[in-house]
């Protein structure tokens, strides 16, 4: 039993192996007597940890009236390249996550599940495989579970995009007028949790609401899993009391307790300004300043860096990524990374560059059939205000000597194609 109060939670057991059912099961203590799931699970407030933070609770309602031959879907897709935590929480201990999965199946009265792990991680897959056929041969009660392993892109961990591959094998979002909408494999209706999240349930499950909320906010109850990187001497993945300070967070992973400022929620994120890195880490106090929890990445730009550069690589990278196949986002985005790469260069040139920034995000925002084109479109707008100073300086032709540099702080992953000359 994991004490009320106690970090870590999700993590509590973690070694150089993932946990074996017995071992989770020795410290967790087992699953048999789930009484009122649903009302407890109710009382927890969870909120999703993919980056929506939708309440679980709703979720499973919408899904549990529904007819027909149910799924749950566990996303450990992963597609932010600056997360881990969901590959780290499946290479600790795979069965909270997959006890969390048969609670949602019990709830929603689904008869399959299926776990996704991108097929470029060959160890999280392997650790996920022996825990299912682990299961397997205790004979536990529950539907069967099935291993899934979908190419790893940024898009291919949208919830729909992920259906849309186990209907038919596209990784392509799909268009959702009407939001929630319920997703469906062949006729199927199918929920879909990222791997914290069941695994947050595997916990609610065991000891209740009123355990759960004994960290945490009472508007944001429970810990949350972040990855920490950037500028630290020590990246890595944590699991944190959710309303902690943020500069406790960075102060762990040996940050400079002085950055630039502080990417929070992946890269379609924004930007967190240095003086403001002792907010607490939770949804109500980032509302406010237009941020949140996000994906959980929390990635810190040193003083030295030059973020108009940083956030070129980003953009032009996710440009990449689109699943084209919407206009705005097909193209808005290239041109949206066309455009910082001119404010880098500075000069005249920088300057019709910025004013078009703005022109096309009002363009590009709300267009697409998912919300990859907004997510960009956030972080420019972050970028451009937070580094407005910055920005400043390269539209005079002064631009700072690490925009020139090729040591970069965010974790980009290379294109096939690079650019490969930003220097005229
Ligand atoms: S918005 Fe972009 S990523 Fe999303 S479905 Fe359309 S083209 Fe694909």
């Amino acid at each position: 039993m994991i004490e009320p109060r106690t970090l870590p939670r999700l993590f509590a057991g973690a070694g150089k192996r993932p946990l074996s059912l017995a071992d989770h099961e020795q410290l967790y203590k087992p699953t048999d007597n789930v009484a009122n799931l649903i009302n407890e699970l109710d009382a927890s407030g969870l909120v999703g940890r993919g980056g929506a933070a939708f309440p679980t609770i709703r979720k499973v309602q919408l899904l549990r009236h529904q007819r027909g031959h149910k799924y749950v879907v566990v996303n450990g897709m992963e597609g932010e390249p600056a997360a881990h935590k969901d590959n780290r929480l499946l290479s600790i201990n795979p069965h909270l996550v997959l006890d969390g999965a048969e609670m949602l199946a019990s709830m929603i009265g689904a008869s399959r599940i299926a776990i996704c792990v991108a097929r470029d991680n060959p160890t999280v897959v392997n650790h996920v495989e022996r825990a299912i056929h682990e299961r397997a041969r205790r004979n536990l009660r529950g539907p069967g579970i099935d291993l899934h392993t979908p190419p790893w892109r940024y898009v291919a961990g949208e919830e729909s995009a992920l259906v849309h591959w186990l209907d038919d094998h596209e990784s392509l979002p799909q268009y959702r007028p009407d939001r929630p909408h319920i997703l469906r494999i062949g006729r199927g209706p199918t929920l879909v949790d990222n791997a914290e999240t069941c695994a947050n349930v595997g916990l609610i499950g065991r000891y209740g609401a009123e355990w759960f909320r004994s960290l945490g906010t009472p508007r944001h109850p429970g810990s949350v899993v972040v990855s920490v990187t950037g500028a630290v001497a020590r990246p890595q993945v944590l699991e944190v009391n959710l309303g902690s300070p943020i500069s406790s967070i960075l102060a762990t992973a040996g940050a400079d307790p002085q950055p630039q400022a502080v990417l929070l929620g992946g890269y379609g994120g924004a930007w967190l300004r240095a003086d403001q890195i002792g907010t607490p880490y939770c949804n109500e106090a980032l509302a406010p300043l237009s941020l949140s929890v996000g994906s959980g990445v929390v990635a810190v730009l040193p003083r030295q860096a030059c973020g108009v550069a940083e956030a070129h690589r980003v953009v032009r990278w996710m440009a990449h990524e689109s699943a084209r196949q919407c206009g705005p986002c097909a193209f808005g985005l290239p041109a949206l990374a066309e455009d910082l790469l001119t404010v880098v260069r500075g000069g005249r040139d920088g300057v019709a560059a910025i004013a078009r920034l703005g022109d096309r995000c009002s363009v590009i925002d709300g267009r697409g059939a998912c919300r990859h084109p907004d997510g960009v479109v956030r972080f420019v707008r972050s970028s451009i205000d937070v580094f407005s100073a910055d920005i400043d300086n390269h539209l005079r032709g002064a631009p700072c000597a690490a925009a020139r540099s090729s040591h970069h702080f965010l974790t980009v992953p290379a294109l096939e194609h690079e650019e490969e000359l930003i220097w005229e």
